[in-house]
């Protein structure tokens, strides 16, 4: 297999993150209640204020971190990064200007160079909620980075 690439494999029991930007947090909350028996099987986290919402309005766990416009996105764009994110619900709000729009795209970029599936709307994440993989282990192909940092050292 070409090196540039390693193997990773997104488990069973899924590591999945629940952002919602404020305009879109009662369809989430919503979506989440009807989704709970599925995602009662897998560890969930969010940003600070949907994390708290969610739990308190459905009675799902959800592990909180800061506020997104406080850094809860970037530090689950660092989850992504260490392999503790693997799946991510994120209803962005594409009618309201955000405070944090760097950090949002930085998160959609992580996503993207991770190869995490990402949901940004509710009929894409019904789709990936109903996959099969949702029960199944997954193996991905991602950037190989200590290839990476090996390869840049000696050719920069
Ligand atoms: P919040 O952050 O859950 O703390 O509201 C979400 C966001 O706006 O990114």
């Amino acid at each position: 297999m070409d090196d540039n690439m390693i193997t990773l494999t997104i488990g069973k029991q899924k590591n999945i993150a629940l952002i919602a930007h404020d305009g879109k947090k009662k369809e989430l909350i919503e979506w989440c209640r009807e989704n709970a028996d599925i995602l009662k099987m897998h560890f969930l986290c969010g940003t600070g204020t949907t994390a708290r919402m969610i739990t308190d309005q459905t009675g799902l766990p959800v592990r909180g971190y800061n506020s997104g416009p406080l850094g809860g996105d970037q530090q689950i764009g660092a989850k992504i990064v260490e392999g503790k994110v693997d799946f991510v619900i994120f209803f962005s709000d594409p009618l309201t200007a955000q405070p944090h729009d760097p950090d949002v795209k930085a998160l959609l970029r992580i996503a993207q160079v991770y190869d995490i599936p990402i949901a940004n709307n509710r009929a894409s994440a019904d789709f990936m909620i109903h996959s099969s993989y949702m029960s199944e282990e997954y193996d991905h192909q991602v950037i190989n980075f200590n290839k990476n940092i090996k390869d840049r050292s000696q050719t920069l």
